[in-house]
């Protein structure tokens, strides 16, 4: 097709606007301006539901559900209250347990109201009784789900009533979790890089746990330190979001030749000095070279209970905590003597032997010794044993937790020395490497 010069299109179009005229002329100018103002209010002002959002906010979305990331937590927290209060802030789904008969497809949003076993075996909502002993409640938004009137919780919830009692288990996406454990885990002061590590060893944690989980188990992690402090919406800060995201998916894996092994990341609050061995504590974990211990951590030494002050506990109450999680400890009598049987390099005690007032002994785990008479009483297995009449005084403590992997306090130095968060797993899983799993 014959196409006219450039040079005589731009001449035919001048010629053109010229015979407008200036008043036609000035309404071609300024019509699309007019257009596009109105367009743009109209957006704002004239929506059904106000100004219209670019990005809808995550809780107004519903839960995240992708099945082989919805990680089952047990709620032990809110179930230690008195009374039990649950509310649930969107329309909602129920059914009778996960996959179970619908009893209503559509519930109205529940005020917060008491939740507790009924009468008849079933389980009372506020003033409605339900018959069935598993309830599951799938709400529309998420961080609908409200216990005790002030904790939010992501994802969905399950109810099982269990004798006279309710066990809650919070159904929830792995990195919507996530957000809910940094701050149960951190102080909001730490670095943000530090955030970012600790990210990656409670993805990691977390998933190994489900991996390792039996069917016949009803969760996969508990909501406090006996797995990874988890405290909901509450937690979730502009750091913890951050890491979340920045570290998307990331884990720590050994790779063992070809195949990459997801081991359990634990972590600890102060190592007191260097790292110990994961059987020590755990006799049937994996031995991995990430866990194998002896990592000097020179760089916990600010925290709190670095160092810790003697405690003093009675041999009457010592021996009533350990029969209490222990029962056949109560054939030796009551504990008259400690022994320590076995110490790793660092100073803490691998196994004590209790010695009790009719002749007989047995031994316990250090760390399970430990947690009978309080983690945060006696702060580590890293201490001395004075034996002063009715009581034992536990002397030279160092270290929080029971220091397998990461040492928290001594990652937050590292962080503030400049080392960013690949750099801090390395050095306290050693031999280990971050991958993206999804
Ligand atoms: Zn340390």
């Amino acid at each position: 097709m014959h196409r006219p010069p450039i040079d005589r299109i731009h001449l035919t179009l001048r010629g053109t606007w010229r015979s407008l005229g200036r008043s036609r002329r000035t309404i071609v100018v300024f019509t699309p301006f007019v257009l596009l103002t109105i367009l743009a209010v109209g957006c704002f002002t004239f929506s059904d539901h106000g100004p219209r959002q670019v990005v809808e906010k995550p809780d107004r979305q519903p839960p995240k559900i992708i099945m082989d990331r919805l990680v089952r937590v047990r709620m032990l927290g809110p179930t230690r209250k008195k009374t039990l209060k649950l509310g649930v802030s969107s329309e909602y789904e129920l059914r009778a347990g996960p996959g179970g008969r619908v009893i209503e497809a559509n519930a109205a949003p529940l005020d917060s109201c008491v939740l507790a076993p009924a009468p008849d075996g079933g389980i009372m909502l506020g003033e409605i009784d339900y018959p069935e002993s598993d309830l599951f409640i799938t709400p529309r938004r998420d961080a609908s789900i409200i216990l005790n009137g002030t904790s939010t919780y992501r994802g969905l919830l399950r109810i099982v009533r269990r004798g006279d009692k309710l066990a809650l288990t919070n159904h929830i996406d792995i990195e919507s979790y996530l957000k809910g454990v940094l701050r149960g885990e951190l102080p909001k002061h730490f670095h943000r890089e530090s955030f970012k590590a600790q990210c990656v060893a409670a993805r990691t944690y977390v998933l190994y746990q489900m991996r390792s989980s039996t069917s016949d188990r009803t969760f996969d992690v508990y909501d406090n330190e006996g797995s990874q402090m988890y405290i909901g919406v509450t937690g979730e800060g502009d750091k913890a979001l951050a890491a979340v995201e920045e570290t998307a998916g990331e884990v720590c894996v050994w790779p063992n030749g070809d195949v990459d092994t997801l081991f359990c990341t634990y972590y600890s609050s102060a190592c007191g000095g260097q790292s110990q061995h994961v059987n020590n504590v755990k006799p049937r974990d994996p031995d991995v070279p990430p866990l194998a211990g002896h990592v000097v951590c020179n760089d916990c030494y600010l925290a709190t209970y670095y160092e810790w002050d003697p405690v003093r506990v009675a041999k009457a109450e010592l021996t009533k905590r350990i029969v209490k999680r222990y029962p056949t400890v109560a054939s030796i009598g009551e504990i008259r003597g400690l022994r320590p049987k076995e110490i790793e390099p660092g100073g803490r005690i691998v196994r004590i032997q209790l010695d009790g007032n009719n002749g007989t002994n047995e031994t316990l785990i250090g760390e399970d010794f430990r947690l009978c008479v309080g983690g945060h009483n006696l702060k580590s297995t890293n201490f001395t044993i004075e034996d002063d009449g009715d009581a034992f005084v536990f002397r030279n403590g160092k270290g929080f937790g029971h220091g397998i992997g990461l040492c928290q306090n001594g990652m937050e130095v590292k962080a503030r020395r400049n080392l960013d968060y690949r750099a801090i797993l390395k050095t306290y899983y050693p031999d280990s490497e971050i991958r993206k799993l999804y």
